[in-house]
C-alpha cells in the first residue's frame, strides 16, 4: 500500500514520515510527500527519505488553504492508499479536501497506523486521551495525525521534486498580516508563570490568582480545558503539546493534573511547583516541588508570606 504525507510546514514532516515509514516497513513501499509551501519546504522534504515530492508552490501572501483545488486534483489522480497530515489548521483542511476528492474515509487523532493487506488500522486518542480507539477500514483512508516531536531522519538520497501546476483558488483568500499574538508574547519569555487548571472552581476565582501573579511578576497560563472548554483565558495561553511551550525559571501549577500533553509544554521550565489536593495526581511525578493541598488555602497563604517578606 502506498502512503502519501501532506505537509504545509517543515515541523510536520519528520513525525509524519516516521509514522508512514513504520507502517510501510514490512513491505518496503516508498512513501511520497505532498508539500504545499515554499521551495525550502520542498527541498527539506526531498532530503527526508521519501520516494518523491509533489510540490505545490504557494505565493507569499496566499495561505496554503487557497490551494485546495490543486490538492484535490492531485488526490484524484494519485491513487494513494493512505494519506497522512498533521492537525494544524491548514494541513487538516487540505486533507479533508483530498479525502473528499478521492473518495477516502477520514479519521482524526491518529497515533498508530498498520497496513494489513487491503485493510488500514488506525489507533486514535478519544475522550480527551482517556481511551484509545482502534478503527479499521479499507483503503483509501486519510488520517489526521496527532503529531509528536521531530523524529530522526536517516536519508541516504535526495528524492526528485515534481512541481504540480497550481493556481490559488478563486476564493480571493489572502494573508494580510502575521503578528505574534500580543498577549502570548510576554508568556513565551516570562521568567515566572502561573498555570491554572480545572482545579480552579469558578471564573471569579481568577482574580485571586491574578493578584498572586501580580505579586510574583508572573504571567498567567492554563491547561487546555481552561482555555478551550471554559474560555477563561485565551487559546494562546494554554500550555502543552498542542499549545504553548515555555521555559520559565518558575512554573507554578495550580489545580492541574499534569497529564503528559500538558507537561510537554513546560519541559524547559527550571523549577515546577505543583499544588494539587490529590496526592496521587500525576503532576507530582515530574514536579520539582509538590504541595499536596487546596489551592484556595495555598494562594492566600503564599500572598501573605510574600507580604511579610
Ligand atoms: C491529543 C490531545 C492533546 C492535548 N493537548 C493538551 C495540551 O496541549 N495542553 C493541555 O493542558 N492539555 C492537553 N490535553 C488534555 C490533557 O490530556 C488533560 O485532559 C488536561 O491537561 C487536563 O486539564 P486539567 O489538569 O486542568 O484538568 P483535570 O485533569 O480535571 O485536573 C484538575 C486537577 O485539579 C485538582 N484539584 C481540584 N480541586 C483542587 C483544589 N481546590 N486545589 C488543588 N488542586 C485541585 C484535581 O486533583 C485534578 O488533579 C490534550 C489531550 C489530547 C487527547
Amino acid at each position: 500500500m502506498s502512503i502519501w504525507v501532506l505537509a504545509t510546514a517543515a515541523d510536520q514532516l519528520s513525525p509524519l514520515l516516521a509514522a508512514a515509514r513504520e507502517a510501510t516497513e514490512p513491505t518496503g513501499q516508498a512513501v511520497e510527500a505532498v508539500v504545499v509551501g515554499t521551495a525550502e519546504l520542498a527541498t527539506a522534504a526531498s532530503g527526508m527519505g521519501v520516494g518523491r515530492v509533489h510540490w505545490i508552490e504557494t505565493a507569499p501572501d496566499i495561505p496554503a488553504e487557497a490551494y485546495v483545488g490543486a490538492v484535490a486534483d492531485l488526490a484524484r489522480r494519485a491513487g494513494a492508499d493512505v494519506w497522512l497530515s498533521g492537525a494544524a489548521p491548514a494541513p487538516r483542511a487540505l486533507l479533508g479536501a483530498a479525502a473528499a476528492a478521492c473518495g477516502a474515509g477520514l479519521v482524526g487523532g491518529g497515533v498508530a497506523l498498520r497496513l494489513d493487506g487491503p485493510t488500514v488500522t488506525v489507533e486514535r486518542n478519544a475522550l480527551d486521551g482517556a481511551v484509545v480507539e482502534t478503527l479499521t477500514g479499507p483503503a483509501p483512508l486519510a488520517v489526521v495525525w496527532d503529531l509528536t516531536e521531530a523524529q530522526p531522519v536517516d536519508a541516504a538520497a535526495t528524492a526528485p521534486v515534481e512541481t504540480v501546476a497550481a493556481e490559488p483558488s478563486k476564493s480571493g483568500l489572502r494573508r494580510d498580516s502575521v503578528e505574534p499574538a500580543a498577549t502570548a508574547a510576554g508568556l513565551l519569555t516570562a521568567e515566572r508563570v502561573i498555570g491554572i487548571g480545572r482545579g480552579v472552581k469558578a471564573r471569579a476565582d481568577l482574580a485571586l490568582i491574578e493578584d498572586l501573579a501580580a505579586d510574583l511578576g508572573a504571567e498567567m497560563a492554563c491547561s487546555m480545558p481552561v482555555a478551550d472548554d471554559l474560555h477563561w483565558l485565551g487559546p494562546e495561553r494554554y500550555i502543552g503539546r498542542s499549545g504553548q511551550r515555555i521555559a520559565p525559571g518558575l512554573y507554578l501549577a495550580l489545580g492541574i493534573s499534569g497529564e503528559p500533553q500538558h507537561m510537554e509544554g513546560v519541559r524547559g521550565a527550571k523549577v515546577v511547583v505543583a499544588v494539587n489536593k490529590d496526592p496521587a495526581a500525576v503532576i507530582f511525578r515530574s514536579a520539582t516541588y509538590g504541595i499536596v493541598g487546596d489551592l484556595y488555602e495555598f494562594v492566600p497563604a503564599l500572598r501573605e508570606a510574600l507580604r511579610q517578606d
